[in-house]
């Protein structure tokens, strides 16, 4: 049986069809192994957000060719998408393909490998596929036409697409039948989710339906494309998630206007306050982005006192690099690295103290989580419905995939310790 194996740079979008094209590989009889084996063929589904994610697409393709000479090696993702001449002289690659022909993933392998599949091996497979498992991706809609300044994504993912409501809902039924007990809902822009007259809103009062289901979570959402009645369907269905991540980028509307963000910081300030009234607890996480071209010390440090106001319970801070092509990279790229660093420390520092603030209000109360990991980890771990990642000081008396009771005890640096009070282990 030939074996393939998948590292997964970037989203949760790209995470998503990593897993498809490992449903795709095992249906049609190949063994999807660990990316540390040895394999036959090696994927790497790459990314080009930033400078350093090309980097690391490349850099991924060269180790594994270096390390396995006999393998083929296929680069697929957006810097794959964005960047093919370049990609397909990388050392070692063997076929280079853009995010549009990951669907025909086998085929493609089929082509580079000579030998067949028995139905034997094939049998064998799909049947390990049946494990419990915690968490799916399930990827609603694709593309962006926002062309945000700064962002490659718009030219990697250029067509605006949705699934059919009823897709979604047999496919997350199917991951419910194999055990899966939570599901995140990924697009680049998934608050735009709209099929036949159903949007983002009337999928979540389907799939709530569906049973096995336990939690359902929304990734990355634009704050402008939240639909009418999220905040209340989040606040009322026990089975939502109470996360909402909402990429701020800049607290100053010169730098969000020159980002071609179409929002203000005071209008991003007050939907965080409403969903805070009106979902109790939730975790609101984002996105901001330091030295974006012309940001002055003036504009960084109104990003930074919304920051501190706004109380994200994590915020990924990223440092601006010109993608070619985006109309950044046609703006000086004017706020030095030394600068760039420095700015982003101190939003580093202050989402951290955060993160903490918002975890220590738990302790001493019972939250529901999510077992993760393996049994054979010394430390298991999960996350709460609101996105804090729980781990377990009283021993591995529980199963992945299984929703316990915690009693919250302690924060320690950035680490939150919880006691296991109910579990089915
Ligand atoms: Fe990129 Fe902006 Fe589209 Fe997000 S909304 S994918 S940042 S262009």
């Amino acid at each position: 049986m030939p074996k393939v194996a998948i590292h997964t740079l970037g989203c949760k979008v790209n995470q998503y069809e990593t897993q498809r094209m490992a449903e795709a590989l095992r249906a049609s009889g190949y063994d999807v192994v660990d990316f540390a084996d040895s394999a036959d063929v090696y994927i790497i589904n790459s990314c080009s957000v930033t400078h350093t994610a090309d980097s690391k697409s490349r850099q991924a393709v060269r180790t594994v060719a270096r390390r396995h000479p006999g393998a083929c090696v296929v680069l697929t993702g957006c810097y794959a998408e964005t960047s093919p001449n370049e990609a397909s002289e990388i050392e070692g690659v063997s076929l280079v393909l853009g995010n549009r022909h990951k669907d025909a993933i086998v085929e493609y392998i089929g082509r580079l490998l000579p030998s067949k599949v028995s139905k034997t091996d094939m049998a064998a497979s799909v049947s390990r596929t049946a494990s419990a498992r915690t968490r799916a991706l399930v990827k609603i809609q694709d593309g962006c036409d926002q062309f945000c300044s700064y962002c490659i994504v718009p030219f990697a993912r250029p067509m605006m697409w949705c699934k059919p409501a009823n897709e979604v809902v047999d496919e997350v039924t199917q991951l419910a039948d194999r055990g899966f007990k939570e599901i995140v809902l990924t697009g680049i822009r998934l608050g735009r989710y709209e099929y036949g007259g159903t949007n983002l809103v009337g999928l979540l009062q389907s799939l709530v339906k569906v049973s096995g289901i336990e939690r359902i979570r929304l990734s990355s959402i634009e704050m402008t494309d939240v639909p009418a009645g999220l905040l209340e369907i989040m606040a009322s269905e026990k089975k939502i998630c109470r996360h909402l991540h909402v990429p701020l980028q800049s607290g100053n509307d010169g730098v969000l206007k020159r980002m071609n963000r179409p929002y203000t910081a005071e209008e991003f300030e007050r939907f965080v306050e409403e969903a805070r009234l009106r979902v109790s607890d939730i975790a609101i996480t984002t996105d901001i982005m330091v030295g974006f071209p012309g940001e002055t010390i003036e504009e960084f440090e109104e990003t930074y006192c919304l920051a501190e106001r706004l109380e994200f319970s994590r915020a990924h801070i990223f440092r601006f690099s010109p993608r070619q092509g985006t109309a950044a990279s046609m703006m000086p790229d004017d706020v030095s690295p030394v600068e760039k660093k420095r700015r982003s420390e101190l939003l580093i520092g202050l989402a951290k103290a955060h993160s903490e603030k918002f975890a220590k209000r738990f302790i001493g109360k019972t939250l529901a989580v999510l077992v993760e990991g393996n049994k054979e980890s010394k430390l298991r771990s999960g996350f709460t419905d609101n996105y804090i990642k729980v781990v377990f000081k009283n021993g591995p008396k529980c199963e992945a995939g299984e929703i316990v009771l915690v009693r919250i005890a302690d924060v320690k640096e950035n680490q939150v310790f919880g006691e296991i009070i109910t579990s089915n282990a």
